[in-house]
């Protein structure tokens, strides 16, 4: 089979990451940014989750429809594999997994995959950090290569780390950092600040989350510009797919999942008119 696109989707086996791939799905036939199916891979750390979540893709009614109505009967695939973002080895694993199957490079990755732990104290940083900013990072950093110049990498963070909530130094910092390693620096300077336990003295809030969402946005605008300054056409945007009803808001979020996937979706594969190192809600840049 011959694909029009390739592309990865992580934490996908529920929630806005099943919506994501379940949008990117639909895109063949009827969508004007495809002339052909799509190959999905669907990743989930649990494979029993992920497997159940391609077949409930596979069952899907409106799919099932388009796929009868498409006048070759053909549809996008999407296929499981393995990927927890907390462990490096399964992203390296699934990493030349897809050196070996597409060498020719893949089209597009979003990085969907977070956690939004209950509380507050150092394990519960290190976890949130572990997975929504270095998880996030390594997985970028393992990804952009295999994309085919002109691609896509989207990074799923959120509102929630706007950087106003910070002091005014700690802004400056987030602003004017130019390197992956000024951001880590900032997430370690966080955590150490949590063991500390004067994180607030030193002009943070007492929220993992919301530290990380800040970490991984700046940390994607800088990659962003860096690999624009290499001369590379890839496009790497990060966004907040707003507030909607998954096992993460717990049922208080006010879109459904299908809603949420728009941006992200948007931003893997339709014409964004080369913008790139942005924050985007609701389709749109915004100031983060
Ligand atoms: P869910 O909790 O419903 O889904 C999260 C997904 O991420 C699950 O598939 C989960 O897998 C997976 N995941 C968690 N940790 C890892 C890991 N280490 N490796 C791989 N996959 C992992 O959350 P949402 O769908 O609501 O959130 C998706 C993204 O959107 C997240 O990044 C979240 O921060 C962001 N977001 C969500 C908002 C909302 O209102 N819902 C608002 C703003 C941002 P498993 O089932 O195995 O736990």
């Amino acid at each position: 089979m011959t694909y029009q696109r390739v592309g990865v989707v992580t934490g996908a086996n529920k929630g806005i990451g099943l919506a994501i791939v379940r949008q990117l799905a639909l895109q063949y036939p009827k969508s004007p940014y495809n002339n052909g199916p799509l190959l999905i891979y669907l990743t989930a750390r649990d494979k029993g989750r992920g497997e159940q979540a391609v077949k409930d893709i596979e069952g899907d009614a409106q799919l099932k429809k388009a796929k009868a109505l498409s006048s070759d009967g053909g549809l996008s695939d999407v296929r499981y594999h393995q990927l927890d973002i907390s462990e490096t080895k399964s992203i390296q694993d699934f990493a030349a997994y897809l050196k070996k199957e597409h060498p020719d490079g893949i089209d597009f990755a979003i990085n969907n995959a977070g956690i939004a732990l209950q509380g507050f104290d150092v394990e519960v940083v290190k976890n949130t950090l572990g997975c929504n900013y270095y998880g996030t990072l390594e997985a970028t950093q393992e990804f952009l290569p295999l994309i085919k110049d002109g691609g896509r990498l989207v990074n799923v963070t959120s509102t929630a780390g706007k950087l106003s909530k910070y002091s005014s130094e700690l802004q400056e910092r987030f602003r004017s950092a130019k390197e992956v390693n000024d951001v880590t620096k900032l997430m370690e300077d966080f955590t150490a600040a949590v063991e500390a336990g004067n994180e607030k003295e030193q002009g943070w809030t007492s929220a993992a989350y919301a530290a990380s969402k800040a970490g991984a946005t700046i940390m994607s605008r800088a990659i962003a510009e860096k690999h624009r300054a290499s001369g590379s056409k890839t496009l790497i945007n990060a966004c907040c797919p707003g507030y909607v009803n998954t096992d993460m808001t717990r049922g208080a979020g006010t879109k459904i999942p299908d809603q949420g996937a728009q941006t992200p979706v948007m931003l893997a594969i339709s014409d964004i008119q080369g913008q790139n190192g942005l924050f985007w809600k609701s389709e749109k840049p915004e100031e983060f």
